[in-house]
């Protein structure tokens, strides 16, 4: 063999550290026997995974990993782990390289905050500051002792915006230029494709289709509970977003003076209400069955969780939580434990939203990409029943 066109590796002990640091402390166990490949219901039938992936673990082949398409069709069901013969956790190693992916591919070099919880009271420090200068701003004076409470007598919606619309614009930026970045990598990296992918708006179509009915993840077997309280997560967000966008929509209709709609807060009964609160809903009863699998189940089928699992799913539970109980807290006419929890739900808001490029958040938009970039290079499998 002409030695000057041998394949060079390259590999990289740190690369295997940070996988094992990141809940992939099982993958010096594999023995490549292939029974994970085999039994995985969503891999490709060409260069299938995770059994390759977890060779390229072993011997830190970073530049293979990160970037790799194939790392985004894991779902982590752990069909794998529950068949591997030498007790190896294929699934949790493909979400460990998952997780220091969102490091590596947003931008601005503040990946590295969010890798280690010795970080956490700093991201937390700036919403609480941020927020809190702007209540003694904006609030109302004596907002505490006006009644009805109204919550944007503490926070006026333009102080919202002023506070959120830059930050989440800076947010928006950095989950754009990462999904640039990784992209670029699925061309340059992904096994199993040759040629061009072909057109991706047809690709992000079925993409769009196969996510709202959570096609790959119903196709798991060991962790399949989780899907049901997946897509009411899923779904309940999305409610919560719309509301969201419903709800300042009409706040600037009514300012603007281009029409006279409902103005906050609404009531029980108005549709908008009705949407927030059935969102509401959905979502935590999804979040709090996926957060007691976590922290109940057993890791062999749930998988095991790592810092930034923690740090997303704490933050999205919170965040849901607090969204409730600020509302129950105000119907009831409390008004300090009202606006006290207003308080931190703009926090964790603000954690959820503004810190999503750099934290598991981000994998809705990493998984969509590798989605559509397999389905654009017929990568995905087709099952046949
Ligand atoms: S089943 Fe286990 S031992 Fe076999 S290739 Fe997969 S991870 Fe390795
Ligand atoms: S966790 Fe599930 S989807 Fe991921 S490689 Fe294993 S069997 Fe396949």
């Amino acid at each position: 063999m002409d030695q000057t066109q041998a394949p060079i590796i390259e590999p990289d002990v740190s690369f295997a550290r940070r996988i094992i640091e990141n809940g992939g402390d099982t993958l010096k166990k594999c023995f490549q026997c292939g029974n994970c490949s085999a039994v995985c219901n969503v891999t490709p039938d060409n260069a299938p995974f995770p059994r390759k992936e977890m060779i390229w673990a072993q011997w830190g082949l970073k530049d293979r990993l990160i970037g790799n398409a194939d790392v985004w069709l894991c779902h982590q069901c752990n069909d794998c782990s529950a068949h591997c013969p030498r007790g190896a956790n294929p699934g949790d190693v493909m979400a460990a390289i998952r997780n220091i992916s969102f490091a590596h591919f947003a931008p601005f070099g503040l990946g590295a905050l969010f890798t280690s919880k010795k970080y956490l009271p700093l991201l937390l420090l700036l919403p609480v500051v941020l927020i809190g200068v702007a209540v003694s701003f904006g609030s109302k004076q004596g907002f505490m002792s006006i009644k009805p409470i109204v919550f944007s007598n503490m926070m006026p919606v333009h102080v919202i915006d002023l506070v959120f619309l830059p930050t989440v614009g800076l947010a928006a930026l950095a989950a754009l230029i990462g999904v640039s970045n990784i992209m670029k990598s699925f061309k340059a990296r992904t096994p199993g494709v040759s040629g061009q992918p072909g057109p991706m708006i047809p690709a992000a179509i079925k993409t769009v289709l196969g996510i709202l009915k959570h096609e790959k993840m119903a196709q798991c077997e060991a962790n399949a509970p989780r899907t049901i309280a997946h897509q009411m997560l899923f779904y309940g967000f999305f409610a919560l977003l719309a509301t969201t966008t419903l709800v300042a929509i009409m706040y600037w209709i009514n300012k603007l003076g281009i029409g006279s709609v409902s103005a906050t807060p609404l009531a029980l009964a108005h549709p908008v209400k009705l949407l927030g609160n059935a969102g509401a809903l959905l979502a935590f009863i999804g979040v709090s069955i996926i957060y007691k699998r976590r922290l109940t189940g057993d890791p062999k089928n749930v998988g095991k969780t790592g810092y930034y699992d923690s740090f997303f799913g704490t933050v999205l539970f919170w965040t849901i939580t607090t969204g409730i109980l600020a509302e129950i807290f105000r119907l009831i006419d409390i008004s300090p434990a009202a606006f006290g929890v207003y308080y931190i739900h703009l926090v964790l808001v603000f954690t959820l939203l503004v810190y999503a490029p750099y934290s598991k958040f981000a994998h809705m938009l990493y998984r969509f990409m590798a989605l559509t970039y397999s389905n654009a290079a017929r990568r995905s499998k087709e099952r046949v029943e």
